[in-house]
This record gives C-alpha cells, structure tokens and sequence, in this order.
C-alpha cells in the first residue's frame, strides 16, 4: 500500500537540513517528552508527539500516548503540516477534505481532531512538528493555539543547543587530537634530542643527564656505581684505508656490539666521534671491570667486514665525587690504555689513575 504525501519545494535541502541535526532513531529524551505531554494539557487532549518527517516516514522523537515510534509518511497529517509555516488545525478530521482520506484517520488511531505546529529552524526548514490530537472532535482557542505554538519553539530551541553540542564535541575532538599529535611531535623531538642520529644510542646530552641523576642516586643512597669510556683503536686508520661511511658502518657495528653486551639497567651512550661510555649502576668496580672485559673481547672477536678493530677502555668507580670528576677519572684511564699500547683496560682512581690488569 502506498501512500502520496505532498512535498514542499525545498524538500532535498529539508532532508539535508533534518540530517544534520542528527535526531533521527536517537532515544527519548526527557526534555522532548515532558513538552509532548504538555502539548496534551494545553489542548486538553490525551495525545501528542515531537515528530520529525523524513523522507518516506514520520518519526517520533517524543510519544504521549501514541504508540508507534514511526508511521509512513502518507499515513501521517504532520506531511501536510509541514507544508506551511502556520498552526494546522483541524476541528473535525471527517469533514476536512484535505485530510479526511489520510491514514490516521481512516486507521488506528482514527484521529478526529489534530492540531500541529510545524517545527522550522533559522534557514527556514520545516523539519517536523509538534502536535496534538484525539480521537473525539473539537476545537481549541486561540490561546491554546499560541501555548503549542511556544512549545513548538521550545522543541527548537532543544534542536539549536543539541547542534551547538555537537560542534562543541567537535571541536573538542579536534582539539584533542591536535593536542595528541602535539604530544607526541613533542616525546619524538625530545628522543631526537637525546638520540645519536648514526648508532641510534643515547647522545652526549643525554648522557650528561643520567651521570647527573646516577650520582646523586649513589652518594644519596649509598650505592655502587661505575662508568666506562670506551675509545676505538686507530680508528682514523680505518677511516683513511675505507672511508668515511665505512667508518660510519664500523661505529654502528661497535654500538650493537656494546648494546649486546650491556644489562638493562646500564646507561650505554655514543660520547662523540668514535668514543662510547657505559654507566653502570649498582655496580661495583669488580663488576665493572667484567663487563669492559667483555666488550673489549667482543669487539676484538667480532671485527667488520674483514678488519680487526679493538677498543681501549677506562674504568672508574664513584667514591663520592662529583660527576665530572668521575668522567675524568675514567677518561684519564682511557688516556692510560692508549698509552699502554691499546686493546686494555684500565682502572682510574679519584687521586690520579692507577692501572688494572690486561688480558
Ligand atoms: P686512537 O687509537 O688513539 O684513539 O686513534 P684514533 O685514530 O682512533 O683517534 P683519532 O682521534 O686520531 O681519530 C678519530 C677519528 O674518528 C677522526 C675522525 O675523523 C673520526 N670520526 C669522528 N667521528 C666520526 C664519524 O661520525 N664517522 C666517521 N666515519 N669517522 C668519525
Ligand atoms: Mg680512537
Ligand atoms: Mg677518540
């Protein structure tokens, strides 16, 4: 069975419009339903609905004793409703022409008396409409009429503040997501402040910050801590004899090889050039020396690309000095090594530096 309707002239930007407040098929809401039931009291009926006219059916935003949520368009008065911007009141649904064929009346809930004021937003658009009816004939005055008229307005005034919401929402959305991508521009300029750019370890800087943080931890809680600075042997030869991103590949090389080595909790950095340190908390000297012992063995074992590489490593352990005095301490040891004729460890003191044994 279908059903005509008629359908005003803007009636694509009308849908287009209804779209945009995003009522359709939402939930009751109490505000709608509390000015459906007050459209019954004022025109002393015992039904009335906030109905929205879509495309081929009216929907019900708010029911006061109307059962379906949504009836075919052509089935429903409001259709003609919305076609002006006036109340449309029909004393007598059986003696109006206009209306005396439509479904509600010749169906369940066979309406005898409608009233409805036509919901119309800023641009113009008629959306859907507020209204009354029963199944007896009557007639309302022209106060009861202004009275709908006022809800009419107050169901509208709903709709604009439910849009404001919604660009409100979108608006902060945008503005979270801006922040997100902020935030995280921000946590990647702060990795690629503390990051060496070549070997992917820390940089010097960041570096400089953990030796800061490591020794206040150990002279506050009274725990070891030891640092190695490591130096690649002859490494201009190599660079000289192949390249410059040979070198390059080499220095990439070391650092995997030293990241291998290191335990979690150690602090392994690119110092600059061809030098690397490892902080090591909670470490004693002993422990110390065994790790440098271990990176030293790894280096010369592993080599690049068919040439030998070995590295010279100074070693110091924190006595309650500060931090530039500890890196001294093991770059002065570093200085030691080189001068004992490289691929060795040695063992820096507070005083002046003192020499481990080699392998
Ligand atoms: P020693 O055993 O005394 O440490 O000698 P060395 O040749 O390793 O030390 P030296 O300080 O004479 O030379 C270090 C070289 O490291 C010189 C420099 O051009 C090179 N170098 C520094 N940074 C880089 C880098 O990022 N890439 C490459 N390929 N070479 C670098
Ligand atoms: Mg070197
Ligand atoms: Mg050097």
């Amino acid at each position: 069975m279908t059903y005509a309707f008629p359908l005003p002239d803007n009636e694509s930007e009308r849908l287009l419009a209804l779209e945009d407040y995003d009522i359709l098929d939402t939930l009751p809401e109490q505000a709608y339903d509390d000015i459906a039931r007050l459209a019954a009291f004022v025109c002393g009926v015992d039904k009335a609905m906030v109905a929205f006219v879509d495309g081929e059916r009216k929907w019900h935003k708010a029911r006061y004793n109307i059962a379906p949520e949504e009836v075919p368009r052509g089935f429903a008065i409001c259709s003609q409703t919305i076609m002006g911007a006036d109340p449309f009141i029909v004393p007598d649904t059986h003696k109006d022409p206009r209306v005396k064929d439509i479904g509600m009346v010749t169906h369940p809930p066979h309406v005898r008396f409608y009233a409805g004021v036509p919901l119309i937003d800023d641009a113009g658009m008629a959306l859907g409409t507020l209204c009354a009816v029963d199944t007896q004939p009557q007639d309302i005055s022209e106060e009861q009429t202004r009275a709908l008229t006022a809800l009419a307005n107050q169901v509208m005034q709903l709709l604009r503040l439910r849009k404001s919401l919604k660009v409100l929402e979108a608006r902060e959305r945008q503005l979270n997501e801006s922040r997100q991508r902020l935030d995280s521009a921000n946590s990647e300029l702060r990795r690629l402040t503390l990051t060496d750019e070549l070997t992917g370890l820390n940089n010097r800087r960041a570096f400089n910050t953990e030796l800061s943080r490591e020794t206040h931890h150990a002279g506050t809680r009274e725990t070891p801590l030891s640092l190695l600075v490591i130096d690649i042997d002859h490494f201009k030869i190599l660079n000289d004899n192949r390249g410059h991103s040979f070198g390059d590949q080499v220095l990439i090389r070391v650092a995997g090889l030293l990241r291998q080595r290191v335990r979690h909790q150690d602090f392994c950095a690119r110092y600059g050039g061809e030098e690397f340190v490892i902080l090591l908390p909670d470490t004693p000297l002993q422990g110390a020396l065994k790790l440098a012992e271990a990176c030293r063995k790894s280096i010369q074992e592993n080599g690049f690309d068919g040439e030998k590489l070995t590295i010279s490593i100074g070693v110091a352990e924190y006595q309650g000095q500060p931090a530039e005095a500890l890196f001294d301490s093991a770059d002065k040891a570093l200085l030691d090594a080189k001068r004992q004729g490289r691929n060795c460890i040695v063992t820096g003191s507070v005083t002046g530096p003192a020499t481990a044994p080699t392998p």
